[in-house]
């Protein structure tokens, strides 16, 4: 057996793992690079591997760093099965048919063709075939799998493998217990190989309480100083965690009264889309869906789907929350606001999520005193605000309980999704204090497992 990693291999984004076993050949998510230009040139480059020679494609996640690639993964020849929840089969239509509107709007300004046309989408759609957790899945070409829940965002699996009587285990992307929703992940008991992420390998997150506080008190300064808060987030999971807040806030009557956006067309469509699934909530949300079908609204919230409706917000007087995407600031509706309220003093920026290397929101994070935005620099006066605990990644703790729930130590265990130095440095730790054999796959690595 061999596994390469063509993806997430030393950074996060990019996941997509190519496991070979004679003449079997598993794909475990095409995701696209995210960050900067340079990622887009990834994009926008061959496979190095021939997709019409791969026998099945299992998805972890609807996030676009995990199935970004797909329709060109078809285009590319690609004919097999697509595996993957019910849920994230509904909630991976609606990111690539976004990510596709935001590759054509933006082609007139970096003059790079989009990697995928609605053709390939919608054969990509066609070849999905949604499995339950837990079902024990044989496919042709040799494919056997099940997947578990992985508790980071809905629908979300980890994927067992099983080739040549080893279990190959991918984490897929690990949430946080007790995060609103979705349900916790289901701990992982036998590997013999691990694929794990390590988004935050070498980070203790702050504790969930600090998260409803820290928004409370975002929202309780922004109102005060008749400022604007801006709230950058990932159309999936985090804007319906925040919304969760909010709604909590808003029944305890500890929402200060203005104005709240939700300016993401994706997330509000993502957020219709949750409502579909109550089969995979955690038992609150089960308990909160049963009393209100629309337990992610509050009054005080409006929806601005068409871009008229977005112009609205500029002229509605502050205080105002606004709440659109993209996570990252690397484009979206999220970065026209930025342009306006950035270099005033009574703007907070609410940073709910990761932030690759090369994205505005990292450079915001850094300090950076001016940011570029479509070529114009711009000074940057706001509060900049992190919330680790608003994560959707395991930190440290989860990961190493996550990797010890497997009762007979793996014989291998590989660290991608995550930047290459806190990656070594859990690995050289997992090494030390578990005595695992763990390695840092390069982009484009092969291992031969025996
Ligand atoms: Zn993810
Ligand atoms: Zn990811």
């Amino acid at each position: 057996m061999q596994i390469t990693f063509y993806g997430a291999a030393g950074e996060v984004t990019g996941s997509c793992t190519l496991v070979e076993s004679g003449d079997t050949r598993v794909l475990v998510d095409c995701g696209a690079f995210q960050g900067g230009y340079k990622e887009r040139i990834k994009n926008n480059s061959k496979f190095p591997f021939d997709a019409a020679k791969v026998d099945a494609l299992v998805l972890t996640h609807a996030h676009y760093d995990h199935c970004g690639r797909i329709p060109k993964l078809v285009a590319a020849g690609f004919k097999g099965p697509i595996f993957t929840t019910e849920a994230t089969a509904h909630l991976v239509k609606l990111i690539l048919e976004d990510s596709l509107r935001v590759m054509e709007n933006d082609y007139q300004k970096s003059g790079l063709l989009p990697f995928f046309n609605e053709e390939h989408l919608a054969l990509a759609m066609k070849q999905i075939k949604p499995v339950k957790y837990g079902q024990k899945v044989n496919s042709r070409g040799g494919v056997s799998f099940a997947l578990r829940e992985a508790g980071h965002v809905l629908g979300s699996a980890s994927v067992e493998l099983y080739l040549e009587d080893k279990t190959v285990l991918f984490s897929g992307d690990l949430g946080n217990d007790g995060a609103p929703i979705m349900r916790d992940t289901n701990m992982p008991e036998k590997a013999d190989v691990v694929i794990m992420e390590s988004t935050y390998a070498m980070r203790e997150h702050e504790a969930r309480t600090e998260r409803v506080s820290k928004l409370e008190q975002a929202l309780l300064y922004t109102h005060k100083h008749r400022g604007v808060l801006l709230i950058p987030a990932f159309a999936l999971e985090r804007t319906q965690e925040v919304l969760w807040d909010l709604h909590r806030l808003s029944d305890l009557h500890k929402l200060p009264g203005m104005p709240f956006y939700l300016d993401s067309p994706l997330a509000i469509k993502i957020t219709d889309e949750f409502r579909h699934h109550p089969d995979v909530f955690d038992a609150e949300a089960v308990k909160a869906y049963k009393m209100h079908h629309d337990f992610l609204s509050f009054p005080n919230l409006h929806i601005t789907l068409t871009s008229d409706e977005s112009k609205t917000i500029n002229s509605a007087p502050a205080p105002k929350v606004i709440i659109a995407g993209s996570g990252m600031m690397d484009g979206g509706r999220i970065m026209h606001h930025l342009k306006r309220y950035l270099p005033l003093p009574n703007t907070t920026i609410l940073v709910v999520g990761y932030q690759s290397v090369n994205s505005t929101g990292r450079r915001l994070l850094n300090g950076e005193k001016a940011v570029r935005i479509d070529g114009r620099f711009i000074p940057v006066h706001a509060k900049i605000i992190k919330a680790d605990s608003f994560s959707a990644h395991a930190d440290y703790n989860k990961l190493i309980k996550w990797v010890t729930s497997i009762r007979k130590k793996p014989t291998t265990i590989f660290l991608n999704h995550g930047e290459m130095l806190p990656a070594k440095e859990f690995a050289n730790f997992l090494k030390d204090k578990y005595d695992l054999n763990t390695q840092v796959p390069r982009a484009k690595q092969t291992f031969k497992i025996v």
